[in-house]
């Protein structure tokens, strides 16, 4: 829980934790880096509704302001475009950390940026975090496992990375960020709590990402057909993004510092996943196969028991109920005829 200290955005640097005569306010502090992104710009829009005041700092690489348009000129929401390798001082309570490009085609893009973006987390961790005493959320990722000798993961198992590969910026960079993260917790006493997030679906992706949620629903959409890459027969759990949001919640605001899996158990192969799409979209959507990318994990499927029991938290949305929500904002944005980033 947090102090009266903490609620003003004085966090521990406040020492009487009394609150001064006309800045009493209602909701905490937060910032979210990367809000204008997919899953951020949802983040948002609960923690806008939950009477906190926001502040999202995004430098747009892949997020988009329409994302998170229909807060401008709401006194509780400010967007900063910056980019978070850069210093930047601000006085919150709360820090949810998801700057950082999440589909392979964007991590592999500018892949040295990628990792030094991540070693310079310690420029958030101590500009934002350690300064004000504010609790700081990192959002790392399923990558973490590599192609993973142990299924499904646990959070005890430590991975089987390919440390020189093509995905190494991303899986490695998450690695990093972890330990940095954990290392600022034991030896400054910054208060943490590290997310690793399945692959999470839903409205507001970027819809030619190279992900392949996104890849075939805009396939199918657009009567092309489903590239399926290798021999489709992959696995990966889709996690649709309120569940996520949930449960990133839920995590900042309890006792446990972590690392909690947050991803829905439901696994399906990529040639599965495809049946699902021309179920949800169209039925004769045809499948055509690619070359698979070097490094793609064999498998992945959480094991969530460690959120189940410790934050009592668990995903609500099967990948069939949750498809036809993103299908509708995707159809809006390819078709015209839209307000984009409206659901
Ligand atoms: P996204 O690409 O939609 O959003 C990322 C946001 O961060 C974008 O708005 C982008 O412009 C911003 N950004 C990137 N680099 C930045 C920088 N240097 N400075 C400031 N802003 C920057 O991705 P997402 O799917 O919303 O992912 C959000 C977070 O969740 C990421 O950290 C990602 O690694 C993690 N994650 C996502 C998934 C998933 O399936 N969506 C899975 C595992 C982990
Ligand atoms: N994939 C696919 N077709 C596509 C895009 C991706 O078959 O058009 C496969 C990819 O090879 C991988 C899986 O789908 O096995 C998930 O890929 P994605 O890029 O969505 O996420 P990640 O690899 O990061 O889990």
């Amino acid at each position: 829980k947090f102090s009266s200290a903490h609620r003003l955005g004085f966090g521990s640097a406040n020492p009487t934790g009394k609150i001064p005569l006309g800045l009493k306010r209602k909701g905490l502090r937060i910032v979210v880096t990367g809000g204008a992104g997919f899953v951020g710009s949802h983040l948002v829009d609960r923690l806008i509704a939950r009477g906190d005041s926001v502040i999202v700092v995004d430098n747009f690489f892949t997020g988009r302001k329409q994302n998170v348009m229909h807060h401008f000129g709401n006194p509780n929401f400010e967007l900063i475009r910056h980019d978070v390798v850069e210093p930047l001082l601000l006085e919150v309570d709360q820090i949810y950390h998801l700057a950082c490009p999440a589909s392979p085609v964007h991590y592999k893009f500018n892949p040295v940026k990628t990792i030094i973006s991540f070693i310079l987390l310690q420029n958030l961790i101590t500009g934002l975090a350690k300064r004000v005493g504010a609790r700081f959320l990192l959002t790392s990722t399923s990558e973490v496992y590599g192609d993973p000798l142990q299924h499904p993961q646990k959070e005890t198992y430590w991975g089987n990375v390919n440390p020189i590969g093509v995905r190494s910026c991303y899986d490695e960079g998450k690695r990093t960020a972890e330990t940095l993260t954990m290392d600022y917790h034991r030896g400054a006493g910054v208060e943490v709590r590290i997310a690793r997030i399945f692959n999470t679906y839903g409205p507001r992706m970027c819809i030619d990402d190279g992900r392949v949620v996104s890849n075939f629903v805009a396939q199918a959409l657009r009567k092309e057909p489903l590239t399926v890459y290798g021999d489709g027969k992959q696995t990966r759990s889709f996690q649709y993004v309120s569940d996520l949001v949930g449960g990133l919640m839920r995590l900042m605001e309890g006792e446990h510092i972590g690392p909690f899996n947050l991803g829905n158990p439901g696994e399906f192969t990529m040639l599965e996943l495809a049946e699902v799409v021309q179920e949800t979209i169209d039925p004769n959507a045809k499948i055509e196969f690619r070359p698979n990318t070097e490094d793609d994990p064999h498998k992945r499927k959480p094991d969530i028991s460690r959120a189940k029991q410790l934050l009592g938290w668990e995903p609500k949305v099967s990948l069939r109920k949750g498809l036809p929500l993103m299908v509708s904002d995707f159809r809006q944005r390819i078709f015209g005829d839209h307000k984009e980033g409206s659901n």
